[in-house]
Parts: structure tokens; sequence; C-alpha cells
């Protein structure tokens, strides 16, 4: 009876663990980071591809910690998440609600949860990011803005994760390095600037982080690719979308030729992919 209770209770804990971030493993001792839990496979989907009965919903966490009352106030004002719904909501057709939060997670992280379908962005990651940028040298306002960008690729990243578990859709390969490029997908091609912008801010977060924290054991066991591989794939995908646009990204060899030269290739590959993994869902 006694080992009953206990199984069931790490079966409990193990359904509220988070299945799919988007940082890698935390490397502070003093963090204890939950292992993922496998997310919910080989399920059949038994949504129907013309229901539509879900939404994306918001919800804004009240920060506890004062040092990120500046961000939440900014993301309110900004109304980044209701703007975020919006848009998903005016495309897609969903099978449940998804939320879109923000929350103080006590860990630099953004993760989707599968039960009660929610993506969540951590005022920690947003917080990191923001040092991050100013690490580089950027002025508060510049941080500010990046970290913006790089927020709006991390909760497409996140809602491809949720997408990809909502219509079970078939990911062969790394679903991380899909939920990447679904993100790189929708920024580029349906959110105009600010699109591109959130691609180069999260691709310019990956190379700084790289440099400030280097590459070990645990980063290459990691689900995730390392920082320096999703800085070049996140320009590959830009470049690879309009390589007359972005040509600047090889002349100043930001982006080595050797890659450079397979990127449109690369490109058009993603994003019939996703373009066809997605199209039962689309509002019509
Ligand atoms: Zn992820």
């Amino acid at each position: 009876m006694r080992q009953n209770l206990t199984n069931l209770v790490i079966v409990i804990g193990l359904l509220l663990l988070v299945t799919a971030c988007f940082w890698r493993s935390e490397k502070s001792p003093t963090v204890n980071t939950p292992a993922a839990a496998p997310t919910v496979e080989g399920q059949p989907s038994n949504f129907i591809a013309d229901q539509d009965n879900g939404d994306f919903k918001v919800d804004h966490g009240s920060p506890r910690s004062a040092r990120f009352a500046e961000i939440d106030r900014q993301i309110r004002s900004a109304k980044l998440l209701e703007k975020a719904a919006d848009k998903l909501n005016a495309a897609l057709i969903l099978p449940r609600d998804v939320t879109l939060r923000t929350s103080e997670c006590g860990r630099v992280n953004a993760f989707y949860t599968p039960k009660d379908p929610s993506v969540t962005v951590c005022f920690e990651l947003m917080d990191h990011f923001y040092k991050v940028f100013r690490s580089a040298g950027e002025s508060s306002a510049e941080a500010y803005d990046q970290m913006f960008n790089a927020v709006r690729f991390v909760f497409l990243h996140e809602v491809g994760h949720a997408l990809i578990d909502l219509y079970t859709l078939p990911i062969t390969g790394n679903e991380e390095d899909a939920a990447d490029r679904c993100s790189a997908y929708i920024n580029i091609e349906y959110l105009g600037k600010d699109g591109v912008d959130a691609v180069l801010a999260a691709a310019k977060a990956f190379e700084i982080d790289s440099k400030r924290s280097g590459t070990d054991r645990l980063d290459l066991a990691d689900e995730h690719l390392l920082q320096e591989q999703r800085f070049y794939n996140s320009l590959c995908m830009l470049y690879g979308s309009d390589t007359a646009k972005y040509q600047s990204l090889v002349t100043d060899r930001t982006l080595p030729p050797e890659r450079a030269g397979r990127c449109q290739a690369e490109y058009s590959r993603s994003k019939s992919s996703w373009t066809s993994l997605l199209e039962p869902y689309r509002r019509k």
C-alpha cells in the first residue's frame, strides 16, 4: 500500500513536470532543475481539423521579486501576450485553450506544459536576456528592446511544442530543433520586421551566451542544440528566406559561406514542412 502511494506520488509528480523547454539545463549547483518528462507520444489525436474548440488565452503572472517589476510592466504595456494571442487565434484553430503566461519560476527557462496546455516564459529568462544584452555593451533601453524581441522568438518556440502536442504532428528528429525552426518560420513568414528582429535577437542571445558560459558535458548531452548551433541555424533560416536581402550576413562572414550555400534549400524545406503540417489547422 505504502509502495503504491509512493508510486502514485511519483507519477503525479512526473505529470506536473514540464515537458519541453527553451533553455538548456542550468549549471548552477544551487538550482535543482527537474529532468524533463517525456512528451505524451504515440497517442492518437481525437482532434478533427474542422473543430475549433479552443483559443490562445493570456495570463500575466505578477512577479514577487521587485527586480522583475519593470519587465512585467513593459510586457503588459506593450500588450506582448495579447498581440501574440490575437495573431495566433486569427490564424489557427485549436482543440483546447492554450494559455500564454508570464511567471516567476525560480529558474531561467521557458516551457510548454501539456496538462492544462500552457506556454510559460519565466521572468528569470527575460531578465537573463536583458543581462546578456547589457553584457554585450548595449544601453538599458536597447537591452530591453532586444530582450522583448528574443522573448517573441521564445514564445513561438514554445507554441511550436504546443502545436506538435495538440495536433499530434509527426515530427522526426529533435523536437527542440523543430520548435526552433517553427518559431523562425512563423516569425519570418508572418510577422514582418518584428519577426526578423525576433530571430536576430535570439541568434544574438545564443551567441553571447555561448561565449559567456562555454560548453561542457551537460550541454553536449542536452536535448537542445548547442547555443552556437542555434545561433548559426537561426541566421541560416533568415539568410535562406531571402538571400539577396540578407547577403550582408555572408559578406561580413557572420554566416560562413560553406553553410550559407545550403541555407536557401534548408529554409525552403523547413517552410514547406511547417506549411504542410499546419495546413489542416489553418483558419479558413
Ligand atoms: Zn523547447
